[in-house]
């Protein structure tokens, strides 16, 4: 649990990590908060006021069979603030607006194809247009949050091949994004935005560690160490679809033969199926389903060398990074990465057997559509509740009332996570 400092210039983090508190704990005392952050009873009560005055906690009085006043518990005031996250495919793009505790407010869909750069742009913002006018008047949105499909650009395998935004060069379309929005732009590697969804609202709630498998159109994996993103030393960390597992195998778009993703990924599946644009959830997932249920043959035998490939994978992360658990999330359809799991049991031996149970050695996402796009509308939120140092110590402007109250650091370019 992160402490509580009485240096001056603490302000801005102290409430950081008060409302981290409650956002953690859901609904929490004073009393309980003032044991979690190490600061003094009145300092608590001047932040929680402080909190509940600028809208973003809401508290409500306890039923307590104790003689006196009952005690008074703090949550996050859902309608405190909201944000949009937009998830880019190479088929089009999720989108959606949600709210401070992570309810998805209003969904939207779009098709393009993403070689198209202005295209992608135009949807964009017609997108943030129609998804910002949801937003309350008090609750304009925080910012919006975009989650890609890595590596980023700058690598030999940046924006190659079917599984990521195929012919891009740059980013530059998120600045454009950002000066015609008016809104803070922030934006993430997938496997990021979605181990971060899970972080704050999903399934790892709570774990200070874990693996996060972002199973989609590709493959790609997120370290989160001590409540944050391992990110690497050019922010390409875990990149786990393109490591090399079978010699001399499929050939992959990256260059290389036999990588991960060209055996576990909807990519793959449409390839061993001959089914178009099945990385798009809305799309597929019905005819995956149906084949399913079905036990249809060439998508169980797709099925059965995937797991093979998911059985290591789960080996190798679990020897090298022993997280508490792995997390599969992504816009593959839940039956389908059930069934995968299911048949990749039981797991090989690894450092987490006889600690963890088999079952949770593996969880899977319980937002396993949604989490795309929650991870990448977690970005702005995740920016501005996050009590971390690095964040702080930067220069601040004046902004909207809550981000100055919270210390954010000034955006003048997106705004990578
Ligand atoms: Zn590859």
């Amino acid at each position: 649990m992160s402490r509580g400092t009485t240096q001056q210039s603490s302000a801005p983090y102290n409430r950081r990590i008060v409302l981290d508190v409650i956002r953690r704990q859901g609904s929490v005392s004073r009393k309980e908060i003032v044991d979690a952050v190490s600061l003094s009873p009145q300092t608590v009560a001047n932040i929680t006021h402080d909190l509940e005055s600028i809208g973003l906690i809401v508290s409500r009085r306890l039923k307590g069979e104790s003689r006196g006043q009952p005690p008074i518990a703090f949550e996050l005031n859902p309608n405190g603030g909201s944000s949009i996250g937009i998830s880019l495919w190479p088929g089009g793009a999720s989108a959606a607006l949600i709210n401070l505790v992570g309810d998805v407010v209003k969904r939207r869909e779009v098709e393009f194809d993403a070689r198209k750069q202005r295209q992608v742009l135009a949807s964009m913002l017609e997108v943030v247009t129609d998804l910002g006018a949801r937003a309350t008047a008090t609750a304009r949105p925080w910012g919006v949050g975009v989650a890609l499909p890595g590596p980023m650009a700058g690598t030999d395998i940046s924006f190659v091949g079917p599984t990521t935004l195929e012919g891009w060069t740059d980013l530059s379309i998120l600045d454009e994004l950002r000066d015609q929005t008016g809104l803070h732009v922030y934006y993430s590697v997938d496997s990021v935005a979605g181990a971060l969804g899970e972080a704050l609202f999903g399934v790892a709630k709570g774990l200070d560690n874990f693996f996060y498998l972002h199973f989609g159109a590709g493959l790609g994996g997120t370290l989160f160490v001590n409540r944050s993103p391992y990110k690497g030393a050019n922010s390409n960390a875990n990149e786990i679809g393109h490591i090399p597992v079978v010699p001399d195998g499929k050939p992959c778009y990256c260059g290389n033969r036999g990588c991960l993703e060209r055996y576990v990924s909807l990519h793959s599946l449409s390839e061993a199926l001959d089914l178009p644009v099945i990385d798009l959830p809305d799309h597929g997932k019905e005819t995956l389903e149906g084949m399913l249920a079905a036990n249809d043959s060439r998508l169980l035998a797709w099925c059965r060398q995937a797991a093979e490939h998911l059985r290591d994978a789960v080996c190798t992360i679990e020897n090298m990074l022993d997280p508490r658990t792995i997390v599969i999330g992504g816009s593959a359809p839940k039956a389908l990465v059930a069934r995968l799991v299911e048949l990749a049991r039981p797991l090989h031996k690894s450092v987490r057997g006889g600690i963890a149970q088999p079952s949770e050695r593996i969880l899977l996402s319980e937002r396993q559509e949604d989490s795309p796009i929650l991870g990448a509308a977690v970005l702005p939120i995740h920016e501005m509740l996050s009590p971390r140092f690095e964040v702080l110590l930067q220069d601040r402007r004046p902004d909207l009332q809550v981000a100055t109250f919270l210390g954010r650091k000034p955006n003048t370019r997106a705004g990578r996570l």
